[in-house]
């Protein structure tokens, strides 16, 4: 019955491509449908194919299409472009299987149709449609929908740096490399990045359709006594024939390049490059450890704002001091968990200079400085604003950190949102490392100072910052 059965899923696939778009979208071989994916985007082919069977759409745009492949794919999208993947419908049982997926969801019934297929299960009962999906639940979801082999990609030779046995989604992430569906990016996985729709129909179309697939290469074993790979964070970077400044220079790094990290000493990391073997400076390197989490090893300062002789702001008996204390033990602890190296630069009510606390984290080499403060202003002022400073040598790299930190407070202490700005203080100014600055609310609103005193707030302030920096490492 195969051929039956490929003339079903043919004539479901018609049936919602009609039902998506009227009857124009029957053939992916029509050209460009898409103003903003060129013929030489990555996924051109799989974004048309897709298109053409009425599995994906894009958004209507002064008279043409857009598909946006840039843009994060969330829970919800990815169980309806699966769901119609697979050519299923939509369906609609009476009691809803998630508490957070109600009936008259947009998605309620692509989400319900994709738990029953046993696509997803959600945690706690929630499903969580409008997060983001990170691409280790898509490795997931893709090696369930398409019947991937997982248990003997299980077996074979760990096929990414950043994706070990004691990841939990080992077995789907090798399914997906050894079947051809993703090859990763420099022998990386990115597990806990965002998947973006360009990327997600690359891996849908390899699912669906032979054709698509990528070369596997049988891996061979990892080159041993490589514990990170570092990426370059700087326009040009010289490779050192010796941990020295003075040293010959061997070979120019550009931004974006990655090296494998053999062993870090001082501020020099042994690093090699095509196969080019020197030493760089690792403040201009963002080091993620190989095969354990992404914050693992990572030597990370976090300054408690103010201290002793000086309370920072104050509203009556309230002081900034010691609530910015009380959230950076919090940060310190939720970061040593991952296995972090943290360096506080003060762990009672002291008080270190401005310079100190600089030099504090020079003498530890340390990698990210993030220093927590509290504000002050007219009663009206609220909200959180993160500090960069944009004249640094890695103030990409800072605004990148600070708009991670920012977003997670906004949302998890439901903070108004004041965004990320630019500013010369001292502390951020005065480091070649990513550095930010975080206001966390105004000392001087009762809405604020409510939450800036409660124990409560004070951790979720830090869990927030502390998933900011994981963020900011994850990518
Ligand atoms: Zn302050």
């Amino acid at each position: 019955m195969p051929n039956c059965r490929k003339v079903i899923t043919i004539c479901c696939y018609l049936v919602i491509g009609i039902f998506l778009f009227g009857s124009q979208s029957t053939s992916y071989a029509a050209g460009a449908t898409f103003k903003d994916v060129p013929s030489d985007h990555f996924a051109y082919d799989e974004i048309n194919y897709l298109s053409g069977l009425g599995i994906i759409e894009g958004y209507s745009v002064n008279g043409g299409k857009e598909f946006r492949p840039g843009n994060t794919v969330t829970r919800a999208q990815a169980a309806k472009m699966l769901v119609s993947a697979l050519g299923k419908k939509e369906v609609n049982p009476t009691k809803a299987s998630f508490s957070d997926v109600p009936k008259g969801h947009w998605a309620y019934g692509w989400i319900e149709s994709a738990r029953s297929l046993g696509l997803i299960n959600g945690t706690d009962g929630a499903y969580k449609p409008e997060d983001r999906l990170t691409r280790a639940q898509m490795s997931k979801i893709i090696a369930i929908a398409f019947n991937l082999d997982t248990k003997t990609a299980t077996g074979k030779t760990q096929a990414f740096n950043d994706v070990s046995k004691d990841q939990w989604a080992f077995e789907y992430i090798q399914a997906l490399y050894y079947n051809g569906v993703s090859n990763g990016n420099n022998n990386q996985f990115n597990p806990n990045s965002d998947i973006n729709r360009g990327q997600f129909s690359a891996f849908l179309s390899r699912g669906l359709n032979d054709k698509f697939k990528v070369e596997v290469v049988e891996k061979e074993v990892p080159v041993q006594g490589v514990i990170a790979n570092g990426k370059v964070t700087v326009s040009s970077l010289n490779m050192r024939a010796s941990a020295s400044a003075s040293s010959t220079v061997v070979a120019k790094l550009t931004k974006g390049n990655i090296v494998s990290v053999h062993s870090i000493s001082g501020y020099w990391a042994k690093v090699t490059y095509n196969k080019q073997t020197g030493y760089v400076h690792k403040s201009y390197l963002k080091m993620k450890s190989v095969n354990t989490g992404p914050l693992s090893n990572r030597i990370i300062v976090i300054d408690a704002g103010h201290g002793g002789k000086d309370p920072g702001a104050v509203n009556g008996k309230y002081n900034e001091k010691t609530t910015t204390l009380a959230v950076a033990k919090k940060v310190q602890a939720y970061l040593e968990k991952d296995g972090a190296k943290v360096i506080m630069t003060r762990q009672s009510d002291t008080y270190p200079t401005l310079s100190d606390r600089v030099v504090i984290a020079q003498d530890n080499y340390a990698e990210l400085f993030v220093s927590i403060h509290v504000n002050s202003g007219p009663s009206t002022a609220k909200g959180t604003e993160t500090y960069y400073y944009s004249g640094g040598e890695n103030a990409e790299e800072s605004k990148e950190l600070a708009g991670d930190i920012q977003k997670q407070i906004v949302a998890m202490a439901k903070m108004v949102d004041r965004g990320v700005k630019d500013n010369s203080f001292y502390v951020i100014k005065n480091h070649t490392i990513p550095s930010v600055l975080v206001e966390l609310g105004f000392i001087t609103n009762s809405d604020d100072l409510s939450k800036l005193t409660s124990s409560q707030y004070q951790d979720i302030y830090a869990e927030a910052i502390y998933k900011g920096i994981k963020e900011y490492y994850s990518n």
